[in-house]
């Protein structure tokens, strides 16, 4: 096997989600980075592979300083294998440090693709896919959450996050005010026994985990603003004074309200102050 680091995913609950070739590198490599070696050593003994490797932690702390190690590993003529507990390494977990050396060492490295919670839960959520946003782990604070919800409100995106049971909750809560009712999902234990995707409103999902709190691992994901939703960016009022200057009144309100979801009544006083502006 060729000298290099072979970035390699593993499975997020079901054994049989890894590749063959995943399999097969893993059995070739001389050397496992990994976040926790006893994970690493029980996944490699469930698969059947010899734990006759060196095994090499890495993690957010110190990725820099072994990452130079490995670099001197793979240059001695070593296969490197990255793996994480679970999933595809880098994605909300350590690595891209590793390869910004490899880069810089000029050494081979390459991607045996495999799981990857993310796409897992999107492909299960029924939300649109064309595009989308992962935003990583949501914080634990109350206001970081509200802030970080705040800074993606707008983005036309289906936003995708990290979360885990306890916090769905109060996760649900602070997305309802923030988000409003756009539709949301929750897919947990991807892969696994009790594999479950629920999707629907915010109301909808927190009486959902209300009845039932939830177990596991999970991802969170909320829809794109609606096209005709009203935000700070695209404001109805706006939409409004565009119709007022080519179409009737009652036209305009008809057509506005409708679009914005918005009361009639509340749509034509808005119609009559930008009149009077005129
Ligand atoms: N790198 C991994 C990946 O993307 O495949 C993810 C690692 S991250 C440290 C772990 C988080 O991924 C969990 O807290 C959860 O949000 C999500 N996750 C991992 N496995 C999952 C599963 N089977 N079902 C639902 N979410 C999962």
């Amino acid at each position: 096997m060729k000298n290099g680091l072979y970035i390699v995913a593993t499975p997020i609950g079901n054994l049989q989600d890894i590749s063959p070739r995943g399999i097969q590198t893993l059995k070739e490599a001389d050397v496992i980075a990994c976040e926790d070696t006893r994970i690493s050593k029980k996944l490699l003994s469930l698969l059947g592979i010899g734990l006759q490797k060196t095994f090499i932690t890495l993690h957010d702390h110190n990725e820099a300083e072994q990452a130079s190690k490995l670099i001197d590993l793979i240059k001695d003529g070593k296969a490197v294998a990255l793996i994480s507990d679970a999933g595809s390494p880098l994605i909300s977990d350590p690595g891209y440090k590793l390869i910004n050396h490899c880069r810089a060492a000029g050494v081979y490295f390459t991607v045996i693709p495999g799981c990857c919670a993310l796409i897992c839960a999107l492909q299960l959520a029924g939300l649109p896919t064309d595009r989308f946003m992962f935003a990583g782990f949501i914080p634990n604070k109350d206001k970081a959450r509200k802030d970080l919800f705040t800074e993606l409100k707008d983005i036309p995106a289906t936003l995708i996050f990290y979360e885990t049971a306890p916090r769905i909750l109060k996760t649900l809560a602070a997305a309802a005010e923030v988000f409003g009712n756009r539709r949301m999902a929750v897919a947990r234990e991807i892969t696994k026994v009790y594999e479950q995707c629920l999707t629907g409103t915010p109301f909808e999902l927190t009486e959902a985990f209300a009845a039932q709190p939830p177990k596991g691992e999970m991802v969170f994901m909320v829809s794109p603003p609606e096209k005709n939703t009203p935000t700070a960016t695209q404001d109805f009022e706006e939409a409004l004074r565009r119709k007022l200057a080519t179409q009737p009144l009652k036209t305009a309100v008809k057509e506005i309200s409708e679009s914005f979801k918005l009361s009639r009544n509340e749509v034509y006083q808005t119609a009559l102050r930008i009149k009077d502006e005129i």
